[in-house]
């Protein structure tokens, strides 16, 4: 059962008046190293093979992120970019302590720049807090600056969208004789009701009644605005840091190769209202969080899954990889 109308949670999406493929909630790209996901996925759908490039407004300029050393180019005069690749270790990812250690003071002075033009604005719009409260594990996959000229938002192996949407994708899935579907159908408004096996893929605080206190999640509203252009962006998506009240722009038409006239542009604006995004897993949020895990491993055929069973901030690709290793146990 789910509560929404439709299947594909996160990842749904859906042609939209003007006959354009529209992802609800926000950009998704199946990004993965895991051959495992993707040969599973693969039984689903052929894919559109696709690149995110992202770029970042900063300074009035559209600059490639992660920084590179495209956008080192972009940003700074040539003397200052030519003196950066002296410094460098060619294809180093650099985390902001390895700037800021080094002896060049080049490097210093880069890793400063990305830290309060990047970093710094863009996080404390995304999480709603002061830099210095937010958990910088939460930051954690991000790199600061790629020693190269790879602008490729992503790295992983495996980089596409499914040709023909993921609401198709996952359609697909459920599609057998086996699965029965009920959608639109609140689990918290059949509590009583019997089963074999459950598996939970909503907020596990909820389902114990926030015994042990709320978790806290970081809320995004969306809005898609239609426009006669034919494309209104150069990429798919591009990051705002510092300038306008929403942090990302996305343009669905890029990560899925459609051909139409018009085009969407989604905007996205982060709050503390609204649709559940994003766990703050940081350290107060995992201490509650194991509480509820533990309840679920001494609870006999229950189980969690997914992003908001096991209160994760995953990718699509390490949803899915819960979902198989969940079912491989069985
Ligand atoms: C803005 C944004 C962009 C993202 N971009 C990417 C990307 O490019 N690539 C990527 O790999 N990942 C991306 N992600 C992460 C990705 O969306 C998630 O990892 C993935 O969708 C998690 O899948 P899930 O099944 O665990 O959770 P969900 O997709 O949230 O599915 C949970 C399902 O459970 C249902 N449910 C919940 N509670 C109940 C209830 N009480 N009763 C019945 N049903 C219920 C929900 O309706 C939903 O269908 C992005 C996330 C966000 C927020």
């Amino acid at each position: 059962m789910d509560k929404n109308k439709y299947v594909g949670g996160l990842c749904y999406d859906e042609y939209d008046e003007n006959n354009i493929l529209v992802q609800r909630f926000g950009p998704h790209i199946i990004h993965t190293n895991n051959n495992k996901v993707w040969n599973y996925l693969s039984k689903f759908t052929n894919w559109f093979y696709y690149h995110a490039n992202v770029l970042g407004y900063i300074e009035g300029k559209y600059v490639p992120i992660p920084f590179n050393l495209k956008s080192v180019e972009y940003t700074f005069p040539k003397h200052f970019s030519d003196s950066i690749k002296q410094a460098i270790y060619y294809d180093k990812n650099y985390t902001f302590k390895e700037l800021f250690d080094s002896s060049y003071s080049q490097l210093n002075k880069l890793g400063s720049y990305i830290k309060e033009n990047v970093f710094v604005p863009y996080s404390e719009k995304q999480w709603g807090k002061p830099w210095i409260n937010i958990d910088k594990s939460l930051m954690h996959r991000v790199v600061p600056f790629r020693a190269n000229y790879d602008d490729r938002y992503y790295t992983a192996k495996y980089q596409a969208v499914p040709m023909c949407g993921f609401s198709k994708l996952f359609s697909n899935m459920v599609d057998s004789h086996n699965i029965n579907i009920m959608l639109g159908v609140d689990y918290f408004n059949l509590p009583n009701i019997a089963y074999k096996n459950l598996i939970f893929t909503g907020c596990v605080d909820k389902l114990f009644n926030y015994r042990f206190g709320k978790l806290d999640y970081r809320h995004i509203n969306f809005k898609h605005r239609y426009f006669t252009d034919e494309y209104k962006q150069s990429t798919g998506v591009i990051n705002y840091p510092k300038d306008f009240d929403f942090t990302r722009v996305s343009e669905s038409k890029h990560l899925t190769n459609q051909k139409t006239k018009g085009t969407v542009l989604t905007y996205e604006f982060p709050g503390n209202n609204g649709f559940p995004a994003y766990c703050v897993d940081d350290k107060e949020n995992k201490e509650r969080k194991n509480k509820y895990l533990d309840i679920v491993n001494n609870t006999k055929n229950l189980y969690v899954c997914g992003r908001l069973g096991n209160y994760s901030y995953w990718s699509a690709d390490e949803a899915v990889n819960n979902a198989l290793s969940l079912t491989d146990s069985f």
